[in-house]
């Protein structure tokens, strides 16, 4: 499951960022998520609790923000938000736009107790 693999790399990023810091628990850790990237957010909570169940990060919550994924057209340089069904121009109706955004999975912030 692509979720399994998403959720690792982002408790290896978490894991990064707290090297070096004193054990205080992580309460929440936020992600961007683009909604192209081909991850369900309610399956990568899942994944992300039972893999860190355990560790340091068990009982932090994973918090995904979704980014609507944004598109140029390539014919009349129109920019728009981009879902699953509408891959078209929506002021010229030019297929195959070029994806700006809508891919990336981010970590942006890490929220630890005291
Ligand atoms: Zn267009």
């Amino acid at each position: 499951m692509h979720e399994i693999s998403v959720a690792r790399s982002i408790i290896e990023i978490v894991r990064q960022q707290l090297a070096g810091t004193s054990d205080g628990d992580v309460k929440v850790v936020r992600v961007r998520l683009g909604t192209l990237a081909g991850v369900v957010p309610e399956s990568l909570e899942f994944s992300y609790g039972a893999l860190t169940a355990g560790t340091r990060l068990e009982g932090s919550r994973l918090e995904v923000l979704t980014v609507p994924a944004q598109a140029r057209c390539r014919n009349c340089l129109a920019e728009f938000e981009l879902d699953e069904e509408t891959f078209t121009c929506i002021a010229c109706g030019t297929g195959g736009p070029e994806i700006l955004s809508g891919r990336e999975m981010q970590v942006v912030e890490i929220e630890l107790g005291e």
